[in-house]
């Protein structure tokens, strides 16, 4: 079974008032590239215009964004609230 359909199985309880993650307007290109490349769950992206995306919808919490760019890029990274986020599956 590949990673792709082992967090197909994960549930998420999204927050729709309250993004966990946020980011900065108009971040460096070689941190959001870190971004792109390092999130397990691939919500950093950047369309063929070279505009930004994010959707914290489907974050596993795992923090490696706060690692890599919490000085740079994120002007919020918490866990969510109450009941909100990540439900593992399979362990
Ligand atoms: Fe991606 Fe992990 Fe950051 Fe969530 S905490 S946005 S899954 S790198």
């Amino acid at each position: 079974v590949n990673v792709d359909v082992k967090l197909g199985v994960n549930k998420f309880f999204v927050d729709e008032g309250e993004a966990h993650i946020e980011l900065i307007d108009n971040p460096d290109e070689k941190e959001f590239k870190k971004l792109e490349l390092a999130c397990p769950a691939g919500l950093y992206k950047k369309d063929e215009s070279g505009n930004i995306h994010f959707d914290y919808a489907g974050c596993l919490e795992c923090g490696t964004c706060r690692i890599l760019c919490k000085d740079t890029i994120l002007k919020k990274w918490e866990y969510p609230n109450g009941t909100f986020g990540v439900e593992y599956r399979l362990g």
